[in-house]
């Protein structure tokens, strides 16, 4: 597989309010991550919240600038039409993410008017082709967003994604604001339109279930680094990192039970980061290098950065 997205030593960092005390602190939400996204798989990033999965996102859609570090393209995207046709995103909240003043064929119809030359009869055949690529009728075309269920509207929104054919979508936790019982649909729905239209995903999670099922690869990501990444069933089967392992034990059971987690304390503060390996101070196997010096990535298609595994 060809990569079509290369990041290359990336940090973005912020400044925010410090609260109550007033003030501005840096916040380094992602900390020099090397990673690339290959054409037609599902990339899943997964990690705390707070972890820098959303910044790393932004940073990658051009939304958030970068401090240092490079993320290029398979084919350069010089101007922001370009790079809207290339690549979209699916928002965690369909709820939120439609107008609602809208009708579903104004607001589909809105990113080709906006972004092609194409005339009112080609822009209306895209649009039907596009809500029956997500399992709707064009009669849909004429209701409000209000009339659909929650899973109907995440259908509309990923329908809004394709609009421009773009070759990726970036799916940000694009079940979790939906029922359980709906969230089976939309999971298959992205899997069915990777597989028949080679699309490629970059899926931001906090759920590994959904992961496992779902993703080619998985990155994991701890206060803005790629701790581990590899392909699901090497990560799932023997994870090395003591986080992934920690998250994976968090994963609740059939019987409801979780496994007993190791992870200890909260995510320390991203505008505070601890020195030496950043897991130091939650993890379990802890030695006396991991308070001072930063472990170095080591492994070929499953890689891990930790010192058990450094020689
Ligand atoms: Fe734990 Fe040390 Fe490995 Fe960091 S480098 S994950 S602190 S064992």
């Amino acid at each position: 597989m060809t990569d079509l997205i290369n990041i290359n030593n990336l940090y973005v960092e912020y400044t925010s309010n410090k609260g109550f005390l007033g003030g501005k602190q840096i916040v380094h939400a992602v900390n020099g991550v090397s990673l690339s996204i290959k054409e037609g798989e599902i990339l899943a990033l997964a990690g705390e919240s707070g972890c820098g999965k959303s910044t790393l996102a932004k940073a990658i859609l051009k939304l958030e600038p970068a401090k240092s570090g490079c993320i290029s393209f398979a084919e350069p995207k010089e101007t922001e039409k370009e790079f809207r046709k290339f690549a979209q995103m699916v928002f965690q909240n369909p709820y939120a993410s439609l107008n609602p003043k809208m009708k579903i064929f104004e607001i589909l119809k809105e990113p080709l008017e906006i972004n092609t030359n194409l005339k009112k009869e080609e822009i209306k055949q895209k649009v039907i082709e596009k809500i029956e690529m997500v399992g709707l009728d064009k009669s849909c075309l004429e209701l409000y967003p209000h009339e659909f269920s929650g899973g109907q509207r995440q259908r509309i929104a990923i329908a809004r994604a394709l609009m421009l054919d773009p070759k990726f979508i970036l799916a940000d936790e694009p079940v979790s604001a939906l029922d359980v019982s709906i969230q089976a649909q939309i999971i298959n729905l992205i899997k069915e339109l990777k597989e028949k239209y080679k699309l490629t995903f970059l899926l931001i999670t906090h759920d590994m279930s959904v992961i496992k099922y779902l993703a080619d690869r998985v990155a994991i990501m701890y206060l803005g680094e790629i701790v581990e990444i590899g392909k699901c069933k090497d990560v799932f089967n023997n994870p090395l990192h003591p986080y992934t392992k920690a998250l994976l034990n968090a994963v609740p059971q059939i019987n409801g039970q979780t496994k007993k987690s190791v992870l200890k304390g909260d995510l320390p503060s991203p505008a505070n980061l601890p020195e030496g390996c950043k897991f130091h101070t939650r993890c379990p196997r802890m030695m006396d290098i991991c308070k001072t010096s930063h472990p170095k990535e080591t492994g070929a298609n499953h890689k891990v950065k930790c010192f058990l595994y450094q020689k």
